[in-house]
């Protein structure tokens, strides 16, 4: 089949997501000292892994025994400094953040675990010097980029790692080690195909298996009194199944630091003795084959981002992991500590989001029937322990599970979610005595034919702190989503408005304009991004301009040849890069910006000779698979584009782009070479947003609504430097309280009137001119997301964007301001508040003589 992405079809299904990105040459300035790792050594060491790990001499290596043999190498390094980190952590029986997400988008680990170990430059010459025909920058297109994620909340995840570890708190992430991560997009006749991942294939050399650590999950079955020997009325649960929970550690390594910190996740196994009967009964096939019910549980991510699937298997995986870790930081707690009772002060768990929540349950559960602690002092410490950050407000994505899901799978959380209740409820009734309204709306249970567990709720009340992401995101849980609790517990909410790492977002990403900055200002801004303020100091000077305009240009081109080499497809590096990367959700308005491109390409047809700045728009967005309307979109974004590419009047003028698969690896590619960053969600919906921040600290300029970290991004770096457009919260409301009606605005304006019209008429789908109906019918009947009340102030301030990018020297001076003031977002500095205001954590120094990283190593080296 010919398509735009002819190239891309051509790769075996079978093989792990390779990206063809480039990953981009380290300069040597940007690392961290380190104790000296000579080339000699380490082409040692690298030959040492590739004989006695993958068993092969260099005549007979492939590209991916390379990669392997080189990631041991490296992860060696860290070995000891992780084990001190952990030592260290033990002996001083210091207070730990347990960090609880459902997802961890990491990105590849080589290029990260390279610059944190110092080594970049040693082994990018060590390959060299050893003429395996593969330079470094081939190996790490090697590695399958770990894709544990949908996409702003599991990246947050391990962003937040990244800042732990740099600031050298005690922490560990638990999480689940999806078998098969988010899936693998690629574009066939400009539809979203979804192909699964197989990122373990080749063997993952960062893991660490610890079967030694393994616990037992039970689940279903019910409950049974009993009085035990003091004469206690106690709770059993008999479950009627059990499956095993067997840990995978992965290193994260600090920048310019000895910390090193740990990812735990989970995997399933069979229990030995669940299938036992079926042994006896001599149906050995069978008993084996029922293994993988119990594997099944870590077999998939859930493709879904903002939208919960209320599968019994999805809850099934976050009891899981949760009960794992839980009985995780148990264990460790009772080899350094008697008993519970100090239990709150060792642990500070944070719930992000609500996938972890049953985790309030399960502690109590843990305390009251396993170590028979009373309830109350349980629920002191319960609640002492954990924290919950909310994601979302968007009603649809909440998560509500069905009591009668509960009941069977978890029979005994249900109970203990009911007493948690009627205690809480007992609690606000003594405030709100003839309040019955208040109670339904607060209780944990939605009552009706269909009961359910509201899980946020959950989450509050077992939690002494509840945060939101953006300070607009927080006022709105504490005036709409929460308010009955905020009202009750003003105390307990607060705002920690996120951030992203510069290490992976800037060093690793951006190399060229990281070099500039550091040779400009000093280096200190990796680990302390306010200092890119003192950037501003050379905003006028032209020089500095200059280079800033330059390196811009480069990563253009650098991005260019990859869409040339992988698509080919020709895209004009003179073009303004204009780019909305991000899930495909109907919020975020990735259709809002297509009707502006045909608008433009309309006034372009009307006029073909017009002077145009030419314009380069890219997307790059996963939808969920079962989200009709969103793979609806992506088809339109493509042909859109196949209109404009066979189109003679446009000449390459006006040209889309959309990049399959983004993920992490792409988007390193992606946000350095940006010069416009499109964040329209419609106001009130994002709830923070964080490639926001990693273009605007890139450089790019950003187009945006007054949603989310958008209004403090706008704070930050000056409302002259940015383009903001569209209603905000208030005036949204407004307009639904007056009612929206969508046909208005298509009625009263041509320009938008005539869009919708080719797009119904089957201008961008002659062969099959009702395609996209259901867009049109959406927008003219519905337009949930106030497309079409947006649409006009989007395409004035675009012209505007457009306008002052004719003026170049204002345009860098722009974009330099948004680099220097973007040190506010910085993921150091939301954690530095979490450990401050809700953790109360204090950072650990690890120790470790230099001589014990540099293990001398005498190994045989194959001449
Ligand atoms: C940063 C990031 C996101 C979040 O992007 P938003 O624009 O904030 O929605 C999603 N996916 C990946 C791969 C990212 O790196």
């Amino acid at each position: 089949m010919a398509t735009r992405y002819g190239k891309y079809l051509d790769e075996n299904p079978l093989r792990p997501a390779r990206d063809f990105y480039r990953t981009k040459r380290m300069k040597s300035q940007l690392e961290q000292e380190g104790p000296v790792f000579n080339v000699d050594l380490f082409c040692r060491v690298f030959l040492n892994k590739l004989l006695h790990r993958q068993v092969k001499l260099p005549s007979q290596a492939t590209p991916n025994d390379y990669y392997m043999a080189l990631s041991h190498a490296i992860r060696d390094r860290l070995v000891n400094r992780w084990m001190k980190s952990t030592e260290t952590y033990h002996e001083q029986d210091v207070r730990m953040v347990c960090y609880l997400s459902a997802e961890f988008l990491l990105g590849k680990q080589l290029n990260q675990n390279l610059l944190h170990a110092g080594c970049w430059n040693t082994v990018e010459e060590g390959l060299e010097k050893m003429q395996l025909g593969h330079s470094l920058y081939d190996l790490m297109a090697q590695e399958p980029d770990p894709g544990l994620g949908n996409g702003g909340l599991g990246r947050l995840a391990a962003c937040f790692l990244d800042s732990l570890a740099t600031l050298d708190i005690p922490a560990i992430g638990y999480g689940i080690r999806y078998e098969f991560g988010i899936f693998e997009q690629v574009i066939e006749d400009g539809w979203q195909v979804e192909r699964p991942d197989y990122w373990l294939q080749l063997g993952n050399p960062w893991e660490i298996h610890r079967p030694e650590y393994m616990v037992e999950v039970k689940l279903g079955g019910h409950t049974e009194f009993y009085i035990d020997d003091e004469g206690w009325q106690r709770v059993k649960w008999k479950a009627d199944r059990t499956v095993l929970g067997t840990p995978f550690d992965m290193l994260v390594p600090g920048y310019n630091t000895k910390t090193v910190a740990t990812l735990r996740l989970w995997s399933a196994r069979a229990s030995q003795d669940f299938n036992f009967h079926l042994f006896n009964e001599g149906d050995y096939t069978r008993a084996v084959a029922d293994k993988t019910y119990s594997e099944n549980i870590t077999k998939v991510l859930y493709p879904n981002d903002n939208t919960p699937q209320g599968q019994e298997l999805r809850l099934t995986q976050q009891y899981f992991f949760v009960a794992c870790s839980l009985q995780d930081m148990i264990r460790q707690h009772l080899i350094k500590n008697g008993d519970l009772s100090c239990f709150q002060e060792k642990v500070a768990i944070q719930l992000n989001d609500t996938h972890p929540s049953i985790g309030v349950a399960e502690l109590m559960r843990l305390l009251v029937d396993e170590h028979k602690m009373n309830w109350d002092k349980a629920w002191t410490i319960t609640c002492n322990s954990f924290s919950y950050t909310n994601h979302t407000l968007l009603p649809e994505a909440l998560e509500r599970w069905p009591v009668r899901l509960l009941s069977s799978l978890l029979p005994r959380h249900m109970e203990i979610i009911y007493e948690i209740n009627r205690r809480f409820l007992n609690e606000v009734r003594a405030h709100y005595p003839n309040d019955p309204a208040k109670l339904a709306r607060m209780s944990l249970i939605v009552e009706g034919d269909d009961k359910q567990v509201r899980m946020a709720h959950l989450a509050c009340v077992g939690s002494h702190a509840v945060n939101g992401v953006a300070a607009l995101h927080t006022e709105l849980v504490k005036s709409d989503l929460m308010h009955d609790f905020h009202e009750f517990w003003p105390d307990k909410f607060s705002n920690k408005t996120n951030g992203v790492t510069p290490r992976r977002w800037m060093l690793i990403s951006n190399p060229k304009l990281s070099h500039l900055i550091s040779a400009t200002i000093g280096k200190d801004w990796v680990t302390d991004l306010a200092q890119l303020q003192k950037l501003e100091a050379y905003a006028d000077n032209p020089e500095f301009r200059e280079k800033w305009w330059e390196i811009k240009q480069e990563n253009k081109q650098d991005l260019a040849e990859c869409i040339y080499h992988q698509f080919d497809l020709e895209v004009r590096p003179d073009a303004i890069f204009d780019v909305q990367v991000k899930r495909l959700h109907e919020y975020k308005r990735q259709l809002l910006k297509v009707l502006h491109i045909i608008a433009q390409y309309q006034q372009l047809k009307k006029n073909p000779d017009t002077d145009i700045q030419a314009q380069l728009f890219l997307f790059g967005a996963k939808a969920a698979p079962g989200y009709y309307i969103a793979k609806l979109i992506i088809k339109l974004i493509n042909s859109v584009a196949t209109v404009l590419d066979e189109d003679k009047d446009v000449r390459g003028r006006l040209k889309i782009v959309f990049l399959p698969n983004f993920n992490v690896s792409v988007g390193e590619q992606i946000y350095p070479a940006a010069e416009l960053s499109e964040q329209i969600s419609l106001a009130g919906k994002e709830a923070s947003g964080t490639g926001n921040m990693k273009f605007a600290l890139n450089g790019a300029l950003t187009i945006g609504t007054l949603d989310g970290a958008n209004i403090e991004i706008r704070d930050a770096v000056g409302k002259e430097n940015m383009f903001c457009c569209g209603l905000d919260v208030k005036e949204v409301k407004a307009l639904r309280t007056r009612g929206y009606h969508p046909r208005e605005y298509y009625n009263d304006n041509p320009e938008l009137r005539e869009v919708i019209n080719q797009i119904a008429c089957g201008v961008f789908s002659p062969d099959k001119p009702k395609l996209f109906q259901p867009i049109v019918d959406t927008l003219l009947n519905h337009d949930e997301y106030l497309l079409l009340a947006d649409y006009q102030s989007y395409a004035d301030c675009h012209a505007k964007m457009l306008e002052a990018y004719q003026d170049r020297d204002n345009w860098i001076k722009m974009s330099i301001l948004n680099t220097a003031r973007m040190g506010f977002f910085s993921s150091d500095r939301s954690i530095a508040e979490y450990c401050r205001d809700i953790w109360h954590v204090d950072p650990v120094e690890v120790e470790v003589p230099d001589e014990q990283i540099d293990i001398p190593i005498e190994v045989y080296c194959p001449s």
